[in-house]
Parts: C-alpha cells; sequence; structure tokens
C-alpha cells in the first residue's frame, strides 16, 4: 500500500487542551492507522531539516518504510493550525504554513511503482495525477480532498476524479463538489464524476458507502470523551484502505466491514491528541471495539 499526503506539524486547540509542533499530516494519520492491517506502509512526502527525528523513528516503529520521504535540509515542515470549540465537528484553521510542501513534487522511489493500494490524501488534484502517472496498474485508487480544491481547482479536480476508484469526503465536501444537498443524490453524482466507490464522512454521526447498487451507513462510535477530532477522517481512511489492502477482497460485504474499521481506528484516533490515540494499538484492542459496532444498531425485528 502507497500512501502520498501531508507529513506535518500540528499546533492544535481544542476546548480539552491544546499542543504545539505536533506529529500530523494527512499522509502520516494514513499510514499509521493502515500499519496495524498492512505493512509496510509506502509513504511518499515531504518535511524539512526541523522534523524532529523522535518522529521519523516513530514512523518507522510503525512499520512505515520512508524511502519516500524527501527531507529538504534548508527548508522548514509544512505546519498546520487549527481551533476546535464545542461542537468539534467544525474547525478555524488559523495557519497553513506550507513551507517545503509548497514545491512538493512527489517522486514515486522504483519499489514502489507496483503498489497494488494508492491512496492519495489530501493534495493538489494535479499531484494526486503525477502520482499515478508513476504507478503501473494500481488495483485500487483511494483519494480525498477538501474544499479548497474544489474551489478553487475544479477542473483539475473533475480530472483526477476520472482515476479515482473510491473517493472518501466529508458532508460538506461531498454538497459543495455536487452541489446537491441531498448526500444519498451528492454520491450519486460522484459515480458519475468517476469513482464506482463513494465513502462520505459526517464526523460523529458516522460514514456512508455508497456505490451503484449499495447504500451502506454506519454509526460512529460513541465517545464521552474526544479531545482532538483532527486526523480523524485521515485515520478513517487509512483503517479503510489497511484493511482492504490485507484482505484484498473488494466484495460489498468486505467494503463495508472496511468502512467499520475505519471508523474505528478514527475513534481510537480522537481519544488524545495528534497521533498519540493511534500509538500503542493492538490487532486484539481494534478487534474488540470493531465488534462492539456490531451492537450499535443491531435489533430484533420482531
Ligand atoms: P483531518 O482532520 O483528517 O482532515 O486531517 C488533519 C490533517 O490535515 C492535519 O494533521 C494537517 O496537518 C493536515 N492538513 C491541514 N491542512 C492541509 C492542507 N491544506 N494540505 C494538506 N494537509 C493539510
Amino acid at each position: 500500500m502507497l500512501v502520498v499526503g501531508s507529513v506535518a506539524l500540528d499546533t492544535v486547540e481544542t476546548p480539552f487542551g491544546s499542543v504545539k509542533m505536533a506529529l500530523g499530516g494527512s499522509a502520516t494519520y494514513i499510514a499509521v492507522a493502515a500499519s496495524y492491517f498492512s505493512a509496510p506502509i509506502r509513504l511518499v512526502g515531504v518535511v524539512g531539516g526541523d522534523f524532529p527525528k523522535k518522529h521519523i523513528e516513530f514512523l518507522e516503529e510503525r512499520n512505515v518504510d520512508l524511502d519516500g520521504l524527501q527531507i529538504v535540509q534548508e527548508g522548514k515542515t509544512f505546519h498546520w493550525a487549527g481551533k476546535y470549540h464545542y461542537d468539534m465537528n467544525a474547525r478555524d484553521t488559523l495557519t497553513t504554513d506550507l513551507n517545503v510542501f509548497e514545491k512538493f513534487d512527489p517522486r514515486i522511489p522504483d519499489g514502489y511503482k507496483r503498489s497494488s493500494y494508492v491512496c492519495l490524501g489530501n493534495i493538489d488534484p494535479v499531484l494526486q495525477r503525477q502520482v499515478l502517472d508513476q504507478i503501473q496498474k494500481p488495483r485500487l485508487v483511494i483519494g480525498d480532498t477538501m474544499n479548497y480544491w474544489i474551489e478553487h481547482k475544479p477542473k483539475e479536480l473533475a480530472e483526477t476524479l476520472k482515476v479515482m476508484d473510491v473517493i472518501i469526503v466529508n458532508d460538506a465536501e461531498a454538497r459543495l463538489l455536487t452541489k446537491e444537498p441531498s448526500l444519498l443524490k451528492a454520491s450519486k453524482r460522484m459515480i458519475e464524476m468517476g469513482p464506482k466507490i463513494v465513502i462520505i464522512k459526517k464526523g460523529e454521526h458516522g460514514a456512508m458507502l455508497v456505490t451503484e447498487d449499495m447504500v451502506f451507513s454506519a454509526p460512529a462510535y460513541p465517545l464521552e470523551n474526544i479531545f482532538d477530532p483532527t486526523g480523524a477522517g485521515d485515520s478513517f481512511a487509512g483503517g479503510f484502505v489497511g484493511w482492504l489492502a490485507k484482505t484484498d477482497d473488494l466484495s460489498s460485504n468486505n467494503l463495508k466491514r472496511a468502512v467499520i474499521y475505519g471508523s474505528t481506528l478514527a475513534s481510537f484516533c480522537v481519544e488524545k491528541f495528534s497521533v498519540d490515540g493511534l500509538r500503542d494499538l493492538s490487532y486484539l484492542k481494534i478487534q474488540d471495539r470493531f465488534r462492539s459496532f456490531l451492537d450499535l444498531s443491531r435489533f430484533d425485528e420482531r
């Protein structure tokens, strides 16, 4: 499995605490979440000379292959700062210092060119396509995007959507992209744009999986304490793709399982700041929470 996206230092404030320059970035969360299923995860990204060695060591411990991580010694790592209020479904972005990420040119090492599962984190859709141009016949291409690209690069995004198999967006992005208020209609519209599988994340309200012949709705795991929602969407993507890469089974039933694994990893992520919620998981711990999803909405029809 190959992941391309941001590797960042995040400064985050929530009503329950704050962190400064902590490990973050879309590719980081995706890779760490996926590493619990499928290893090694190949990561392509860029950081500056200031990127702490302890973060490199942590990623290596999680079996993330860093041959594709470019280190620009004279530059600074991408820095994002955000603030959450009591309703943690919305956040204010305070700072986006692109730094070395501004000139990111994703070069895929030769050893990565035959990756079967390719997860394109939230980057410029032009760069997402450049990545795909370097890869030989992937089995599944999963892509993420955000409001910035939907508003500023709609034509480029439309081209990239044509070569994505799965799109993962949140509810606001789905509505912005398709101009459809109904999420079901928005999903169908996205299927017409290219991807055959659409996933819409709805924060604490769960996630929806839509294909041409199926609609599946999964709850989010109910948590009493959410400390930091940063990375929830990316951890979802990592759990989802990691499970598919591990099982190599794209049947409807397995796609549904993958959505629940995605929700499971997202639920661990938000329990702590930065990637701390994903640090010390085990397959058993993940399985335990995965199974508890069954009881959340199973009922006796009689
Ligand atoms: P999520 O909460 O899943 O949407 O992802 C949060 C992560 O996205 C943070 O760790 C940020 O470092 C990263 N991020 C924020 N803005 C951008 C951006 N414009 N491009 C790439 N990554 C970003």
